[in-house]
């Protein structure tokens, strides 16, 4: 159940972490495909995020601001200024884009995230 705001909470930075460290491990070379790929993640989250209020928002979000996919660095600063409207919206601090080199790891060793443990 969602209805309580600890849970909502948890689910949008579980979430963000989740959004964020893929964009952290999104090639800075996308193939079309690839490119393609993250495009729908991001349009199918917005459309089956468990929160109603917040995947309306998402929505709108994107329509306006469709999801960036040529480089990572694209892909990166795209979602953090889209978190940074909902910290905005929140009344949260905003995050300082330029500074989100490698703050998000996926701690799963190699650059292909194909190799290590
Ligand atoms: P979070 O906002 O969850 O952030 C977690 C951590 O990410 C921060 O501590 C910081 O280290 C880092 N961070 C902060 N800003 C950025 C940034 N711009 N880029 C990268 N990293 C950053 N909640 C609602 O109540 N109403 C909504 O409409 C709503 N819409 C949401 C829509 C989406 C798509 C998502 C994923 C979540 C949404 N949420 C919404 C949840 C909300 O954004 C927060 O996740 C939740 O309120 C918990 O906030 P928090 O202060 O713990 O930090």
């Amino acid at each position: 159940k969602l209805g309580n705001a600890t849970a909502k909470a948890e689910l949008g930075r579980a979430s963000w972490k989740l959004i964020h460290t893929t964009m952290a491990r999104f090639p800075d070379k996308p193939t079309d495909e690839e490119r393609l790929a993250l495009k729908t993640f991001i349009q199918l989250l917005a459309r089956l995020y468990p929160c109603g209020e917040c995947a309306s928002h998402f929505q709108k979000m994107i329509k306006k601001y469709p999801p960036q996919t040529s480089t990572r660095s694209a892909a990166a600063g795209w979602a953090c200024e889209m978190h940074n409207i909902v910290n905005k919206r929140l009344h949260k601090p905003l995050f300082d884009c330029s500074k989100i080199g490698d703050f998000y790891d996926c701690g799963c060793g190699d650059e292909d995230g194909k190799g290590g443990h």
